[in-house]
């Protein structure tokens, strides 16, 4: 078979090797997309060896499949991907293979399609704008409409590889304060020394106008990049501003975005400078020429992806793609996580800090406001205690405006039978159901967990008796609100109204709107200038799981959310309702206590990450007695697997919500410690874990997550 070489081909699967496959003699390099057949189906798959040897499968060469067909209309892979899904397995644990899939998630559609769709648009923008020229009856509105069709006409054609590198620069962003250009200066040297700095500034302390000079300088130097954020809904402001600035390059993209529109991205990477805007897992798009990665917000726990496979941190990821370009890495946030300041004292990152708002407003105080204590000397209204009303009446009288964050949506979250006292519990997940109004005002339950949906009779399935809801969710808390302030507009925001969400966000923003209620999204990423009382309420909820980062992400959403008020100039006034007014958490953001070198400590001292790396192994099985046998099985293969020196485990135990979905839920905890043995370590997990499944044949599932928040 002399007109015959042989490859292999990675298949989007949870697949450990990479099956060899012949295709005739003709040109085929490694990134190079493929339709072969596997276990009787076919899959588009990618060449990651181009040169194999015929013993590799084996198998006999006349058993080798050919390929069906090379995709030629399918861009090539480029070898910084591969590297990066090989890297991001390694690290998480997967295959390369799930990691291939997440990066491009097959659709039906291909890139003719979206091409040729693209041009249709282009082509109907350019009709539309000659038929304005022709009726336009001003001469200035003429010029403006043919300088926009110039602009248009000339953006298809100029870019070849390399794009417009070297055209002149775009709108520059302001002039940068002394503390900026410090920090700034600071940031290149960093950079120099070739290592991520992460950029610590409370919010509003012009973090952003940092980023964006930084991005200025890479696209001038004609190279690209990638500004991730932890989510795009609540970056709408962001987004303005970085349009502002770059309105060529700008490229918003998130996790949500369709197969053509990623396709249409990719075709835009490829043949122009580029920003992008992006949720984490725009690190896997097809970059080239990278020379920054800025990952604002580095602390958001929605930076990592619980499910599925890969289960990755897209902060990591975006270190590991910025070091297989030699590009430069800056975080930024107000709170670092305490993976990063870890970091920093071990000399992996460097830190700068910001230590100043840009428009000197001081912090904002703070009020602890003790619900038990207040109830008791009927203090309370609802959910709301009267200091805080109070508080909220002199704000509206000072036309400022009010946001209240409650982490829970629904109209409440629990619904008790009077008669029997059983509480409603989703006959699929071990959770409360929660009740939500319709927009309609029909009433229905929700199962949170698995999304389930039913009506709400207000009677007790068990015992016929009534139903009565218990607490107050974010509806509840809007209802409430437009009682006691029927003059004040006000409006929610949380996941059940997401259509909503940009029009409500762009009224708080121009002072339409006076209370916004919402759930952790109030918190986010906003800049609203008027804002001068934040509150939270029954903000326990935000605490007491059993998990132990709970504290720190409370600890980062309250600092958070103060510094979304009093950003100009003004003192704003945080109010925290609370029924354990006492607890730890409440003290650091009074400043008084524990910060995150207390925690840091604190982590040192248990052996927990930072100082240690976690890996969850999570079982999931339908049948209970079968799934707390095997966790136990597997606990006793692990344990006599010949980890290290200084692991430890915990486990099986059950999560906070044991069942979900029909399915038992187990977990097994391995604590690794960090040191050389680290990767061997890893790789023993991972053995012992593949070598159950294969002795046991368990049916169950079993999932591995490194890093888990
Ligand atoms: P952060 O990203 O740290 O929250 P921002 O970059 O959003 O801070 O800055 C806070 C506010 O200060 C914004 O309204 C921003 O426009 C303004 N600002 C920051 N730096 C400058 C500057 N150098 N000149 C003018 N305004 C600035
Ligand atoms: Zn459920």
């Amino acid at each position: 078979m002399a007109d015959s070489s042989y490859i292999h081909v990675l298949l989007p699967l949870k697949l450990k090797w990479e099956p060899v496959y012949s295709v005739p003699s003709c040109s085929i390099a490694v990134g190079d997309r493929v339709r072969v057949e596997f276990a009787g189906k076919e899959y588009v798959g990618v060449v990651t060896d181009s040169d194999a040897s015929e013993d590799a499968a084996g198998i006999g060469p006349d058993r080798i499949k050919p390929v069906l067909e090379i995709l030629t209309r399918l861009n090539r892979i480029s070898k910084e991907e591969l590297e990066l899904w090989r890297q991001v397995s390694e690290y998480y644990l997967c295959t390369a293979g799930e990691v291939y899939k997440a990066a491009y998630p097959m659709g039906k559609i291909e890139e003719e399609q979206v091409k040729a769709r693209l041009e249709e648009r282009h082509k109907a923008r350019i009709e539309r704008l000659e038929d304005k020229i022709a009726k336009a009856r001003r001469e200035d509105t003429r010029a403006r409409y043919v300088e926009q069709l110039n602009a248009l006409m000339s953006r298809r054609q100029a870019p070849g590889p390399g794009g417009a590198a070297g055209e002149t620069s775009g709108p520059q962003g302001p002039e940068l304060s002394p503390a900026q250009t410090e920090a700034y200066s600071r940031i290149k040297d960093i950079f120099g020394n070739g290592r991520p700095a992460l950029l610590h500034g409370v919010t509003g302390s012009g973090k952003t106008e940092v980023y964006m000079k930084l991005a200025r300088e890479a696209l001038d130097n004609g190279r690209n990049v990638l500004f991730l954020v932890p989510e795009i809904a609540l970056s709408r402001q962001l987004e303005e501003r970085t349009r502002a600035v770059f309105p060529e390059e700008l490229q918003v993209f998130h996790s949500a975005e369709t197969v053509p529109r990623r396709i249409e991205t990719s075709i835009f990477m490829r043949s122009n400078p580029y920003l992008i805007l992006g949720t984490r897992s725009s690190v896997f798009l097809p970059h080239r020429d990278l020379g920054l990665v800025i990952v604002d917000e580095e602390q958001d726990p929605s930076y990592k992806q619980d499910n599925p496979s890969p289960r990755y941190n897209g902060r990591e990821a975006a270190i590991m793609l910025a070091g297989i370009f030699r590009a430069s890495v800056i975080l930024g946030s107000a709170t670092p996580s305490l993976e990063s300041l870890y970091n920093c004292s071990a000399g992996r990152f460097a830190k700068v800090d910001l230590t100043r708002r840009f428009f000197d407003a001081a912090d904002a105080d703070v009020e602890i406001i003790d619900t038990i204590a207040e109830r008791k000397k009927n203090g309370m209204v609802g959910s709301f205690s009267r200091k805080l009303i109070e508080h909220i009446g002199g704000t509206l009288e000072a036309g400022g405006q009010t946001a209240i964050l409650r982490e829970r949506r629904s109209y409440s979250p629990v619904v008790q039978c009077q008669e029997c006292g059983s509480i409603l519990k989703c006959d699929r997940c071990d959770v409360a159901l929660s009740l939500h109004h319709r927009p309609d005002g029909s009433e229905k339950l929700v199962c949170h967990y698995c999304g389930r949906v039913r009506e709400y009779t207000g009677r007790c399935p068990k015992c016929g008796g009534n139903l009565q809801p218990l607490g107050a969710g974010t509806q509840k808390i809007e209802e409430e609100a437009r009682k006691l302030f029927p003059e004040a507009r006000i409006a929610r925001l949380d996941s059940d109204n997401h259509s909503a969400e940009a029009g409500i966000i762009k009224q708080f923003e121009t002072g339409q709107i006076d209370i916004l209620i919402g759930t952790r999204m109030v918190a986010k990423g906003f800049d609203f200038s008027g804002l001068s009382l934040v509150a939270v309420l029954q903000a326990d909820s935000l605490l007491g799981q059993q998990d132990f980062r709970a504290d720190e992400h409370a600890l980062q959403l309250l600092e958070q959310f103060r510094g979304r008020c009093g950003r100009r100039a003004e003192k704003g006034l945080f109010v925290i309702q609370t029924s354990q007014p006492d607890h730890p958490v409440y003290s650091s953001v009074l400043g008084a206590s524990q910060d995150s070198a207390g925690f840091l400590k604190e982590r040192k001292l248990f052996g927990y990450p930072p100082y240690s790396r976690v890996i969850n192994i999570i079982l999931r099985d339908y049948n209970l007695q079968r799934l707390e046998l095997m966790s136990r099985f597997l606990s006793e293969a692990l344990s006599r697997s010949g980890l290290s020196e200084g692991s430890s485990m915990a486990g099986p135990y059950p999560p906070a919500v044991e069942k979900v979905a029909r399915e038992h839920i187990r977990i097994l905890r391995v604590l690794l410690p960090k040191d050389r043995n680290l990767k061997s370590n890893k790789r023993i997990v991972l053995e012992t874990l593949e070598r159950f499944e294969k002795d046991r044949k368990y049916p169950g599932h079993i999932s591995l997550d490194v890093d888990p928040v």
